[in-house]
């Protein structure tokens, strides 16, 4: 990242994202390794330029065709989960969305892998992550429900979109020890935590959550 991209003005600075950390912190986010890549990533390159001033309160904001950016406590939430167990090799993200996400676990694993079903908004990313040098991560236009089988078993999977059920393949692209973390629920849903331990899943309930549905099919 060139320094003017990250200096910015005002409402871009250091500072803000530093007041962001803080405002996680307080709300019980504890992995400092995640708190120290949210400090160092221009989530105000996420969005739209009309937006950017609201880039840095913890809130999720549209990126169009009806999707948001998450919520940074939510990526924060969610990253700090899937980390807990120790340090990931291969990752699998569902719904890269802006890239946000996608941009907070990069620096944290070794090599990233995204799939994303809506068109525009996969090509934008693309664009944006490769600007902002990202180099381990891989990004496909897919559904999701088939994770991506070419790349696993995962060591991690995240996926950014609720589904009612959670889809088998994804539960089969884990390695023994493998955590998945997501959404799972309709009207009322709850973050979810799956760890494999061979051919039996535990399954942990955490907090209540607000997704977009994980969507069949894809989208041009
Ligand atoms: N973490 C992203 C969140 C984007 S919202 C960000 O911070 O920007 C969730 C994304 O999941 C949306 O872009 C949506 O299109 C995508 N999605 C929903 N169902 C999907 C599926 N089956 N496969 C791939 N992506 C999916």
């Amino acid at each position: 990242m060139n320094e003017q991209q990250l200096t910015g003005i005002g409402m871009t600075s250091q500072r803000t994202r530093n007041r962001l950390v803080q405002r996680l912190r307080d709300a019980g986010i504890q992995s400092e390794a995640v708190l120290s890549v949210i400090a160092t990533t221009p989530r105000h390159l996420f969005v739209d330029e009309a937006l950017a001033h609201r880039a840095y309160e913890d809130t999720a904001l549209p990126i169009g065709n009806n999707q948001t950016i998450s919520q940074p406590y939510t990526v924060a939430r969610m990253t700090e989960v899937l980390l807990a167990a120790g340090p990931l090799n291969r990752v699998l993200e569902i719904g890269t969305g802006s890239g946000y996400q996608t941009a907070v676990l990069s620096p944290l694993v070794k090599q990233l892998y995204s799939v994303e079903r809506i068109e525009p908004l996969h090509l934008r990313a693309v664009e944006r992550l490769q600007r902002l040098g990202y180099d381990n991560v891989r990004l496909s236009m897919s559904d999701g429900t088939w994770g991506w089988p070419e790349h696993g078993p995962y060591d991690g999977i995240l996926a950014a979109a609720a589904p009612e059920e959670v889809p088998e393949s994804l539960l089969e692209q884990l390695v023994d020890g493998g955590r998945l973390v997501l959404p799972v629920g309709g009207a009322e849903q709850k973050l979810v935590l799956i760890t494999r331990h061979g051919d039996h899943f535990s399954r942990k309930s955490l907090e209540p959550v607000r997704f977009v549905p994980f969507l069949p099919g894809v989208q041009r």
